[in-house]
């Protein structure tokens, strides 16, 4: 139901996990911000422990600083957000974006995964759509234990697309990313 999860009220603003500098989380090099808390529940979820909204540690300002020193480096494209759901937990997710921005423009480019879908978030809160126009890219939609295909590009289960954000939002349509090869 559209609204009916808000960061607002559910965020604790933990990270579940950082890990820089990694090739898995999207296109080129990345560093990637897990953010704690997900009530999908989806079973055979990647991540279970990270479905907790109180799980590993506070975001802090310190964190936010090292992301921005790592991606300064030339070979570092761009920032994934993960979770957990990045999408209920948009007062760090909206700050990091923001902060990418304001440092670098367009120069890195922003991922993120949500568990909800593109048409979900069309519809649910003013924050979450406020995230949504600051990323590059959304890899949308629960993950479907009986849509399962390890080949995929980026993603665990074919229900699930590389949405280019920017162009969709123009269009009013989805628009997949246009690197995809499966
Ligand atoms: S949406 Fe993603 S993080 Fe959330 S329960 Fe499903 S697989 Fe796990």
């Amino acid at each position: 139901m559209p609204k009916e999860w808000l960061a607002e009220d559910l965020s604790e603003q933990y990270v579940a996990d950082y890990k820089a500098f990694n090739f898995v989380d999207g296109e080129g090099v990345r560093c990637s911000l897990y953010l704690s808390g997900c009530p999908f529940h989806c079973p055979g979820c990647y991540n279970v422990a990270a479905q907790n909204f109180h799980y590993g540690q506070p975001y802090t300002q310190e964190l936010e600083d090292q992301i921005i020193t790592d991606l300064s480096q030339d070979y570092v494209q761009g920032l994934t957000l993960l979770g957990g759901e990045p999408f209920l937990n948009t007062q760090v997710a909206i700050r990091i974006c923001e902060r990418v921005r304001a440092e670098f423009g367009h120069d890195k480019d922003i991922w993120s995964w949500s568990g909800y879908t593109w048409d979900e978030l069309l519809k649910d809160s003013d924050d979450k759509l406020k995230m949504l126009s600051l990323i590059d890219i959304l890899v949308d939609g629960r993950f479907l234990e009986d849509q399962m295909d390890l080949t995929l590009q980026f993603r665990g289960s074919a229900n699930q697309r590389i949405i280019d954000v920017p162009k969709s939002l123009a269009r009013g349509d989805v628009v997949i990313w246009d690197k995809l090869k499966r």
